[in-house]
């Protein structure tokens, strides 16, 4: 499959990696909008928010939870979750991914 984010989860291509389970990547965003910018990304394929299915919840709410297991861990005491839906919501790419951002100048891309 061409899309970039599969081929960071099959190591096919490189990524900074933050965290990772048998469900989720997570890794620096390559040109980050904040001082902290992670992407949470599931490892299975789905193209956006538009094409989830209902069997998909458990997959969503994996994101947000890692999200709060990394502020944990990582001491971030505030943060920012971004999906970006479609083109016209700002979407690049077509694989599933939540936008952790945190740090003093913090914004919504
Ligand atoms: P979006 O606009 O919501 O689709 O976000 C895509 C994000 O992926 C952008 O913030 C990009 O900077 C980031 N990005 C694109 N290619 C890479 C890559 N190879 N490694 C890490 N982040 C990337
Ligand atoms: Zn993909």
């Amino acid at each position: 499959m061409d899309c970039i984010f599969c081929k960071i989860i099959n190591k096919e291509l490189p990524s900074d990696i933050v965290y990772e389970d048998d469900k989720v990547l997570v890794f620096k965003d390559i040109n980050p909008k904040a001082p902290i910018h992670f992407l949470i990304v599931p490892k299975k394929h789905i193209e956006s928010i538009n094409h989830l299915q209902e069997s998909d919840r458990e997959i969503i709410s994996n994101l947000i939870f890692t999200a709060k297991k990394l502020a944990k861990e990582k001491h971030i005491d505030g943060y920012k979750l971004v999906f970006n839906v479609g083109r016209k919501g700002g979407q690049m790419i077509d694989h599933i991914h939540l936008h952790f951002l945190a740090g003093k100048i913090a914004q919504i891309p």
